[in-house]
């Protein structure tokens, strides 16, 4: 799941931003042409071309050009390498110890999925292994250290996400924490807070901890526990509390539904009077074992509309609100939120964050199932750069192939899309209102006519009748 954003540009930011990679395309170029586009920029009036060996007439070159030269370091020009360990691919010594030297990538994030198994059972829930925690297991102490160890080392991320299951499941998550410290990055823990206690809050407050996001589904324990499971509310709030006095940062969650879109202002009102300002007002994305609760949970145009409303005033008044799964424009016009920040798909950007999962091996992001490769046996730094991260973005729902939005919206969350209708194609949540067949199955399940299976369900049925 992405959590940093940026909200979708104007028109005329968006013809800037167009104007700007043209001329940036033929600067790569060395053509005449870039001048056509900076001469539309105030800032950046075109130079007579003979003072411009590049070929390049932008103010911008010009000034990098007359900076006063610095002392070149002994490294400059060199290409950023580093040196690390590899399993099994070549090459390799007798040992299993071998070196390579390979150029360093820089990515925005790693969520790394230390534990299937949770203390609730969250009808939204986007994990696969949800329905069968047991049987998917986690890496063994000292393989999943190495891991965390190599895969900061092979790339510079941001920042790493810790999420599971309920990450303080784990006691490892500390061991984790002191490599992430140790790489001098930091941490975001996604927690339901319910087994949180005053010693882990001790030893969070020493490490290297953004915060932690803990999710609330309602004001008070019925609609939260409708959510997530009976007896659920005062452990999430006593985790809140416990983390807030130890000095350790909280950020609040709300995953909107069908069920509490409508009481999202009451929600935030408890996450202020927590002391809690920073939330990320994700939206019920249906992936994972949450497809199995997808017509009982999915919101509506109008739930989310509902929602955004009643957010958007607590946004104005000092909270900071981001959606942090994307709402395609073609179902909300986000500037009438002035005050909350939107995202897109970062997949196959660098602002992606790749997910670790419990057996190790590399996906996309949390809710996708498409598996990278195996980091035990290949680099990290080829996994995030390979061809399969690099060509996400190049396929797009056919729904899609008119709109202008959709190098940034690529349809939206094609895990969710995946997951519902077994390929990519447009996001459940706008496919509700534009595919007929989806709709009324939807519907029909409501009405409890006949249930809806989802084709990430149906493989499961399928695999499962094939192991009996
Ligand atoms: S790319 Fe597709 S999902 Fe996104 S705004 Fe356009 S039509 Fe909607
Ligand atoms: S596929 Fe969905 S969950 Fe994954 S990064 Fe894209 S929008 Fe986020």
């Amino acid at each position: 799941m992405f959590l940093g954003g940026k909200r979708p540009l104007d028109q005329s930011a968006r013809a800037l931003n167009t104007m700007l990679r043209v001329c940036l395309a033929q600067r790569m170029r060395r053509t005449q042409n870039c001048k056509i586009a900076f001469k539309r920029r105030t800032n950046c009036a075109p130079v007579p071309a003979e003072k411009t060996p590049t070929g390049c007439k932008c103010v911008r070159n010009r000034v990098r050009r007359a900076a006063p030269k610095s002392r070149p370091s002994p490294r400059a020009g060199v290409p950023i390498v580093y040196i690390f360990r590899r399993a099994n691919n070549s090459p390799i010594r007798a040992d299993g110890a071998y070196t390579a030297r390979v150029t360093r990538p820089k990515r925005h994030a790693l969520a790394i999925e230390l534990t299937a198994y949770c203390n609730q059972k969250c009808g939204y829930c986007y994990n696969d292994f949800r329905e069968n925690p047991a049987e998917i297991g986690s890496l063994s102490k000292q393989d999943l250290l190495r891991l965390v160890d190599r895969a900061l080392t092979e790339v510079e991320f941001d920042h790493v996400t810790l999420t599971g299951g309920e990450p303080f499941a784990r006691p490892e998550i500390f061991d984790i924490l002191e490599i992430i410290a140790r790489h001098k990055s930091r941490a975001i823990i996604i927690s339901n807070g319910g087994i949180i206690t005053a010693e882990h809050a001790q030893r969070l407050a020493t490490l290297p901890v953004v915060f932690v996001q803990i999710t609330l589904n309602g004001p008070s324990a019925p609609l939260h526990e409708e959510h997530v499971g009976q007896g659920c509310f005062e452990p999430t709030l006593r985790g809140i509390r416990t983390l807030l006095e130890h000095n350790v940062g909280v950020s609040g969650s709300i995953v909107v539904t069908r069920k509490n879109a409508r009481s999202v202002a009451d929600i935030l009102t408890v996450f202020r009077e927590l002391g809690v300002v920073d939330i990320a007002l994700s939206r019920f994305s249906p992936a994972g074992y949450a497809t199995s609760h997808i017509a009982e949970l999915l919101p509506s145009r109008s739930d989310l509309v509902a929602a955004l409303t009643l957010a958007e005033p607590f946004g104005k008044n000092g909270m900071h609100i981001q959606v942090t799964l994307p709402v395609p424009p073609c179902v909300i016009d986000t500037h009438d939120y002035p005050h909350i920040t939107f995202s897109s798909c970062p997949i196959g950007t660098e602002a992606q964050e790749f997910a670790l999962g419990p057996r190790g091996e590399l996906r996309h992001c949390t809710l996708h199932t498409d598996v990278i490769g195996n980091p035990q046996t290949t680099s990290f730094a080829q996994l995030v750069t390979s061809p399969q991260v690099a060509h996400y973005r190049d396929v797009t729902p056919e729904f899609c192939a008119p709109c202008p939005m959709k190098a940034s919206c690529i349809g939206g969350c094609g895990a969710s899309a995946q997951a519902v209708f077994g390929t990519r194609e447009v996001d459940p949540i706008v496919a509700q209102h534009v595919n007929d067949s989806f709709a009324s199955a939807l519907s029909n399940a409501r009405k409890g006519m006949e249930a809806f299976i989802p084709a990430n369900q149906l493989v499961r049925r399928t695999f499962n009748q094939s192991r009996a």
